[in-house]
């Protein structure tokens, strides 16, 4: 006879943080398998509490803090990237301004504070504005990135959350003699090589009204996306013929990857889990 966890013991083991091939361990019977969950289930419980006490006693940075420290570094000290801190609470005209009309699927996922306000479910808007108003002042090529939470209605799931932290950077009337994918594709390595990620893939799609898109992929999660232009939403803001390059970068997925975690709730904004660790055990 062959038996496996049962269906309450597998939900304790993955709230433990248990891999997949403990929770699809197969046994000889009911006794090797109780004997089995119980030392695994305290062995997880005793490693939790480790991983909370090294938080708190020598790393003190959350891994979602430590790999946006880890990027903004090396945006900002070898990359010539400016960070800004724009409004999380944006007007409606600047949804429109993107494309993101009543039948537009993302239109379905924001949260509106009022009738004409709601709170930004990306950053792009507020970069757009910002690129033109700095080009048009210093009329110098613009490197600015900002890194802050947006919000968009999703139905969960293992890689979605409500409230998460995006980090988008846009580079703005650079000239670019290699081409805008061989730069994208150079900030979207550097920004993984910073933040420690390694063994991802870069996928380029191609698409009619976007142009060529490129997603970085690991282990089947997509961790960011970039595109470039002259792009048909540019004249919505008063940018012309003008190339540029953007990627924005979900940094809970970029933690949860890193920290070999299978879902995003436990990097995420929480009061029942810190850094990975659970706190309601
Ligand atoms: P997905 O197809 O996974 O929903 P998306 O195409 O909606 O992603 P983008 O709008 O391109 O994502 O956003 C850029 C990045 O932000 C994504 O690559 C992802 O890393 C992150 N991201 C998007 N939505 C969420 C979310 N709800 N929770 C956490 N991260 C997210
Ligand atoms: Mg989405």
């Amino acid at each position: 006879m062959s038996v496996t966890f049962t269906p309450t013991q597998k939900q304790r083991l993955s709230e433990l943080n248990a891999k997949d091939k403990t929770l699809n361990k197969i046994f000889n019977d009911n006794v090797a398998r109780d004997k089995y969950y119980r030392e695994e289930e305290a062995r997880l419980i005793g490693r939790n509490k480790e991983d909370l006490r090294d938080l708190l006693q020598n790393r003190r940075l959350p891994l979602l803090s430590v790999v946006e420290k880890r990027i903004t570094e090396w945006l900002t000290e070898e990359m010539e990237f400016t960070q800004v801190n724009t409004p999380i609470i944006i007007p409606k005209t600047m949804l429109e301004k993107m494309g993101i009309t009543w039948d537009h699927p993302l239109r379905q996922q924001i949260f509106w504070v009022d009738k004409n306000k709601c709170l930004r479910p990306m950053l792009a808007p507020n970069l757009y504005e910002m690129m033109k108003s700095i080009h048009r002042i210093t009329r110098q090529p613009v490197r600015i990135f900002e890194i802050g939470p947006c919000f968009r209605k999703e139905s969960q799931g293992a890689q979605h959350l409500n409230e998460f932290t995006m980090l988008n950077l846009v580079e703005f009337a650079e000239e670019y003699s290699e081409g805008q994918m061989n730069r994208l594709k150079e900030l979207a390595s550097g920004a993984m090589s910073a933040a420690g990620v390694s063994g991802y893939d870069l996928e380029i799609t191609t698409s009619e009204v976007y142009g060529e898109t490129l997603d970085v992929v690991k282990d089947q999660v997509e961790l960011g996306s970039g595109a470039y232009g002259p792009h048909p939403l540019d004249s919505e803001w008063g940018i012309f013929d003008t190339p540029w390059v953007g990627i924005g970068f979900g940094i809970e997925r970029i933690a949860m990857v890193l920290g070999g975690y299978s879902g995003i709730k436990r990097v995420g904004r929480s009061i029942t889990f810190l850094d990975g660790c659970r706190l309601n055990i």
